[in-house]
């Protein structure tokens, strides 16, 4: 199949991986016409399996049998992903079979190691962070003799939601961090002083000119994303810069956006996520080839919500507009944090996601809640 044969509504589409993010791009499919064919690790019994026309789990370490992996790729016309740690060699696998996989396998390549996502930045001019790559020898080790000052080690790969990192002083040994990330290949990052975190969200196809949402204004309690913004028009950032210089980090954070998804000629949605410092330098802090949890408001917000405008991407329908029509805040629920909500349903203008998760919740994103205006 081209990579630019429009896949009609009527077709099935695949998801890899079965969570909150799947659920949402599974209601996005099924409002433009399409059922959803889902493999993840819950199967039937997951966010996004509740949702879908048909769901099957895979094994543990994310094995698939040939005989589930045929009939899965029997029933679907292209493949997107919700989870950027799919194993490489299972999206081969797919793609051998004549089933397009976007994003592809090349920008997920990059998207699993947080080496390659900062020289892919790099490689397109955004700066980053002060890091240094560690792969031994670690013990014996300080941030301080790696010339960097407090800091921040994490895995290389595998890490989300603040998991896979671990903070240190200066003057600290490494040792027991490292430990505590069971002595992986690591990266030691310079803990940033940062005035706010931004993410971008782009979407892209060929031959259409991409689509951006955001800037979303992030705050993170532990590591794990709690509230997201979209402030309406010239509005500056949280009141920390003058609107022009505001506007100027805006232009700045989407032009490195843009330019890394062209660089990684990603098809679909790739989110970026960046520290804004005190003087208004943008810096590259991570990247995710998928829908991001920072857009669930264009669900509320936007003419077509990141969900949909992917489902466009991979099916190559014409972009919607991802311009924002109202302004509002989103809001992750952790744990039972769901349980308490009771008194919020009869709030108006606030808008709920809840995911269906079952077993231990604790940590746990659970559902969110978007507080959302009209008047931008
Ligand atoms: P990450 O998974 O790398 O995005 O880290 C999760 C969150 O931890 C970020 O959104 C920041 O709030 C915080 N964080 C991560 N790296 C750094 C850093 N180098 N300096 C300061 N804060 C950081």
């Amino acid at each position: 199949m081209s990579n630019t044969q429009v896949i009609k509504p009527g077709s099935t589409l695949g998801i890899l991986g079965d969570g909150q993010l799947g659920r949402m791009l599974a209601m996005a499919a099924a409002q433009l016409g399409y059922k959803v064919a889902v493999l993840g690790p819950g199967g039937r019994e997951s966010p996004t399996g509740h949702v879908s026309y048909w769901a099957k789990a895979w094994g543990p370490n994310v094995e698939v049998s040939e005989e589930l992996l045929d009939e899965f790729c029997a029933l679907v016309s292209v493949v997107m992903i919700e989870w950027e740690n799919i194993p490489i060699a299972l999206v081969e696998r797919i793609k051998n079979k004549g089933i397009p996989v976007r994003p592809d396998s090349s920008v997920l390549a990059v998207a699993q190691d947080r080496m390659l996502e900062k020289a892919a930045a790099q490689s397109v001019g955004i700066k980053t962070p002060h890091y240094k790559h560690l792969e031994w020898g670690l013990g014996i080790l300080t941030a301080k003799s790696l010339a960097l000052e407090d800091g921040i080690l994490k895995t290389c790969r595998d890490g989300y939601d603040g998991k896979g990192q671990v903070r240190v002083k200066a003057g600290e040994k490494l040792e027991k961090a490292w430990a505590q990330l069971k002595n992986v290949p690591c990266v030691l990052e310079e803990l940033v002083d940062f005035a706010c975190e931004i993410s971008i969200i782009v979407a892209r196809a060929p031959g259409q000119v991409p689509k951006t949402y955001g800037p979303f204004q992030n705050e993170h309690v532990n590591g794990i994303l709690k509230n997201a913004t979209k402030y309406a028009k010239g509005t500056s950032l949280l009141g920390y810069f003058w609107k022009e210089k505001s506007e100027q980090i805006v232009q700045n954070a989407i032009k490195a956006t843009t330019s890394l998804a062209a660089h990684l000629d990603v098809h679909g949605l790739l989110a970026v996520e960046f520290f804004v410092l005190h003087d208004g330098t943008v810096l590259f802090n991570e990247m995710a080839p998928r829908p991001h949890n920072s857009g669930h408001l264009t669900m509320e917000c936007c003419y077509t919500s990141q969900f949909e405008q992917y489902v466009r991407a991979v099916c190559n329908l014409p972009f919607g507009s991802s311009e924002f029509h109202s302004w509002g805040t989103m809001h992750n629920l952790l744990g039972d944090e769901e349980g308490e909500l009771q008194s919020l349903y009869h709030s108006e203008r606030t808008s709920f996601h809840l995911y269906g998760k079952k077993g231990e919740k604790t940590g746990r994103k659970t559902g969110h809640v978007v507080y959302y205006r009209i008047d931008t």
